[in-house]
């Protein structure tokens, strides 16, 4: 494995590769790597011959306000996860080789981005839509991955990929979850063991409504409530809703396409994520990774 720091030494590792007829996968992630990271590496290392990861705190993608400079960071463990995993090339620019001073240009995504998180982080999508741009210039992946668990980045994504003809394949895969439900998310290196266990009651509720769905309920008040009943413990919903899968407007009535219900919440001082994907498709895997394609 090859650990790279600068776009022009990634540039020539990947020629390298490309020439000699490797395909090339991409996950790019902000390190403190956990089991969903791995997952997703796993998939790209099976079916790409030169699995690339990248770790960049994206500067860009979070508020004056958010937890940049605490996000938590260990490279070395990092690392050593990404040789295990069989990963060819760990990219990891220092923020000044991904925005250069006079760096102006901006990804702007559009409604995708503004609802759901977009409300309560401004900007966070637009940070995101360019990083994932100039990330995918810099490494011109066949194939990249991303996790279910952050469904609106996967949307936004998508729909930049087909708005700007990117010539690369968007992979989602099932979110990753604690033995206890907990979805895993570095974010929740910052709990308090007791605000861990309060935080258990989003995956309660959203996993006590798929449930519902699988057992046939389709209406989405009866889901939303579901899920709803359980939030009790959070100090904040920031939202919880059940949206198109693809448009993510929210579904008033019945769920008769794929859709997702998805809550965001603070426990003490750390925002938390979850969704589940209530698709009346029988394989939910296959209809994850091939969503909106
Ligand atoms: P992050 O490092 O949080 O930016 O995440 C990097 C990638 O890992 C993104 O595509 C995330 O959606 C994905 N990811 C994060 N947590 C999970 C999880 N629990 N299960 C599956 N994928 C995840």
């Amino acid at each position: 494995m090859r650990i790279i720091r600068t776009i022009p030494e990634l540039r020539t590792a990947l020629k390298a590769r490309r020439e000699g007829g490797n395909t090339i996968g991409f996950v790019p992630t902000m390190g403190f790597l956990h089991e969903g990271h791995a997952s997703l590496i796993r998939q790209c290392a099976a079916r790409c011959d030169c699995p690339v990861v990248s770790i960049f705190v994206n500067p860009t993608q979070f508020g004056p306000e958010e937890d940049f400079a605490q996000y938590p960071r260990d490279a070395e463990r990092d690392q050593n996860l990404c040789l295990k995993l069989g990963v060819k090339i760990l990219f990891m620019p220092e923020p000044s080789e991904v925005y250069p001073t006079g760096f102006s240009t901006f990804v702007e995504p559009g409604n995708l981005g503004n609802v759901l998180c977009g409300e309560f982080r401004p900007g966070h999508f637009r940070g995101v839509a360019t990083v994932v741009t100039k990330l995918f210039n810099m490494v011109q992946p066949n194939l990249a991955f991303f996790g279910q668990k952050d469904f609106q980045q996967v949307a936004v994504i998508r729909r930049l990929v087909k708005d700007l003809n990117l010539p690369v394949d968007i992979i989602a895969a099932p979110t990753i979850r604690e033995a206890d439900g907990l979805a895993m998310s570095s974010r929740n290196t910052y709990l308090s063991p007791e605000n861990r266990q309060r935080a258990l009651c989003i995956s309660r509720g959203l996993l006590k409504a798929e449930a519902a769905f699988r057992g046939g309920t389709r209406d989405a008040e009866a889901l939303l409530a579901a899920a709803k009943t359980e939030l009790n413990e959070m100090d904040e919903i920031h939202y919880c809703e059940l949206v198109d899968a693809l448009t993510l407007e929210p579904v008033s009535r019945e769920v008769n396409r794929a859709a997702v219900l998805a809550v965001a919440a603070m426990v003490g001082r750390t925002r938390l994520i979850d969704n589940v994907l209530l698709s009346p498709s029988a394989d939910t895997s296959h209809f994850i990774s091939h969503l909106g394609d």
